[in-house]
């Protein structure tokens, strides 16, 4: 049988959407800063924005993506390719993730899912789990992200999902 093709997927961003409410200079915000171009991401400082970022990704309020899950469904459905989420969302976002997947019916599609589960710096997870699963492909909506993979990981096409056009497309 011929090897089938391994893609990972980021989730916020290219399987499910952001909050429609919520202004994406904002959500930049909340989840990056910027020091002297090093990546660094931030994690909530309180009980309180935790609880608040929970409350924020109830399934209702994050949509599918829906032309991305056509196409997730059309590679699924192939069998030609086996398809990951590797997310860096943090733990306190793990029942929640759980509860979208089976909200949306969107589990199967899957062979895994990953998410953050130690709460390490964004990049670094990912850039460890592509290298850990020989992914072939990774799709992220995340430019910074994107570029500093780059120079880290070999073998793998990186592929941007621009936020406005909110499909897939080759940066
Ligand atoms: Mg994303």
């Amino acid at each position: 049988m011929q090897k089938r093709i391994r893609i990972g997927f980021d989730l916020d961003g290219v399987v499910i959407g952001k909050p429609f409410f919520v202004p994406q200079v904002l959500l930049e915000k909340l989840v990056r800063k910027r020091i002297d171009h090093e990546l660094l991401y931030r994690y909530p400082k309180s009980e309180m924005e935790i609880m608040i970022r929970i409350a924020s990704h109830h399934p209702l309020m994050r949509p599918p993506i829906r032309e991305n899950i056509r196409l997730i469904e059309e590679l699924y459905k192939s069998n030609k390719y086996e398809l990951f989420v590797v997310s860096s969302r943090y733990q306190f976002l793990n029942k929640r993730t759980r509860e979208w997947f089976r909200f949306y019916k969107t589990r199967k599609f899957f062979k895994k899912i990953f998410i953050n589960l130690h709460n390490e710096q964004p990049h670094l997870y990912k850039e460890k789990m592509i290298t850990r699963l020989k992914l072939d492909v990774f799709i992220d909506d995340d430019k910074p992200l994107l570029d500093y993979l780059k120079s880290k990981v070999k073998n793998v096409d990186l592929v941007y999902v621009s936020d406005q056009h909110q499909h897939f497309s080759n940066r």
